[in-house]
């Protein structure tokens, strides 16, 4: 039953209403104050409501909020030069209002500058809500309402590794290496999209074995296939660094982000690429867009992107997020729980602990609320995907912690 009025997706039947929000703290209907271990699902990176990048916006709103393709504002031309500067072998970017947006154009792009139909995505990975984003990520069970998705999609197996069974990962490897090559062979795959070695949008952080994005623009460098690297979920200091990709020495052809980029202060997203692409495809593939960067959310991107590179806040996040992850492992791997991650970016998968049922996590994320930390669990029912601010200070991650771990603990307690 739809017991509210704005519908929002899988978490329609919400928990609660936020009535002030401040740092790594939202605030409830009822006043009381929660730490923050969400932040909108890699959103506010900074901590909510960061007062350089709202003012920023505040700024721009008092000068200017729109432009036109036609003419567009200098605030727009001064974000593409920062941005750009920052990201590997890329010298144009399109833009968009947010990632599901960023991928559909992308596979655009793929198509129109390979003349190859075929894109490869993994079962199990979130790319956006429309028809080629859900079509790289989600199985046909999920999207038998909606079919036909966009045709001539693959689907691979995620190759996720198994933490501390290096042999294992080896082997994981090279299964999918033969996979691949078996598809790329055909030279008819116009793309395959990635996240930099962990995936962020299906509530459960699964980890590629190492090697894995550097095989994958191997192979699809000698087969003529466009790497596509989605940093909707990894940008913006999460996962230990300011890209995902820049744990790598990976170049990508193409890169989509969105979430984190303006802190939450306005939609925005973009995709990356070589000028030589677009080139080839600027007539026949449409990159218009009337509300891509709004001035107002370019001049909140521009202050986020200064913050993190200033306080290199990707520091504090791979710092932090060892420690964090460590923690967790000593404190909930003897219960069978199953800690993945990297930097901020961290799940607890309670699926192998003796006795749990799927309803589990309900049970962890109310008793978190009622002691101070608001947690948001993933869609399998097992998984609690953690994503404290990237600037969160070490205190607060310590109480964080410890809530929930109590609250693990008391939740699988026979
Ligand atoms: N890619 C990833 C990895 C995501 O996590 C998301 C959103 N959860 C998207 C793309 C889609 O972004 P948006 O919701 O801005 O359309």
């Amino acid at each position: 039953m739809i017991k509210n009025r704005i519908v929002f997706g899988n978490y329609t039947d919400y928990r609660f209403t936020m009535t002030k929000a401040q740092g790594s703290y939202i605030w409830d209907d009822a006043g009381k104050k929660l730490l923050d271990f969400a932040s909108g699902w890699n959103v506010t990176n900074l901590g909510w409501n960061n007062p350089e990048v709202n003012e920023a916006f505040i700024q721009q709103a008092r000068k200017n909020v729109y432009a036109s393709m036609w003419a567009p504002d200098k605030i727009q031309e001064d974000y593409a030069a920062a941005i750009l500067a920052e990201y590997p072998g890329v010298d144009v970017a399109i833009r968009t209002t947010g990632g599901t947006e960023a991928n559909e154009v992308a596979v655009k792009l793929a198509r129109a500058s390979t003349g190859r139909t075929k894109i490869i995505g993994f079962k199990d990975t979130y790319h956006g809500q429309l028809f080629a984003s859900m079509a790289l990520g989600y199985i046909p069970d999920y999207v038998r309402a909606i079919q036909p998705l966009v045709p001539d999609f693959v689907q691979m197996d995620y190759p996720a590794a198994t933490p501390g069974d290096v042999a294992k990962d080896a082997q994981t490897l090279a299964d999918f290496k033969t996979q691949l090559e078996t598809i790329l062979a055909a030279k008819d795959v116009a793309a395959i999209f990635v996240e930099p070695g962990i995936v962020t949008g299906w509530g459960a952080c699964k980890m590629a074995p190492s090697g894995f994005v550097e095989l994958v623009r191997e192979l699809t460098t000698q087969y003529g296939t466009l790497m596509v690297v989605d940093e909707v979920g990894t940008g913006f200091s999460r996962t230990g660094t300011l890209f995902g990709i820049d744990r790598f020495k990976v170049t990508p052809d193409i890169a989509t982000f969105a979430k984190a980029v303006t802190n939450g202060a306005g939609g925005l997203g973009a995709v990356l690429t070589r000028a030589e692409l677009v080139e080839k495809t600027i007539s026949e593939a449409n990159y218009t867009s009337t509300f891509g960067w709004m001035p107002t959310a370019c001049a909140a991107a521009l202050a986020t992107l200064a913050i993190h590179k200033r306080d290199k806040v990707w520091e504090n996040a791979a710092t932090l997020g060892d420690k964090f992850i460590e923690t967790l492992r000593t404190e909930l791997s003897p219960l069978g729980a199953v800690v993945r991650g990297m930097g901020l970016e961290v799940c607890v998968d309670l699926a192998a602990v003796p006795g749990v049922a799927s309803s589990i996590v309900r049970n962890v994320e109310q008793t978190c609320k009622d002691n101070g930390l608001a947690i948001v669990t993933g869609d399998d029912g097992y998984d609690l995907q953690l994503m404290p601010p990237c600037n969160i200070s070490a205190q607060d991650l310590d109480f964080g912690t410890s809530v929930l771990v109590d609250a693990i603990k008391e939740a699988t307690k026979n």
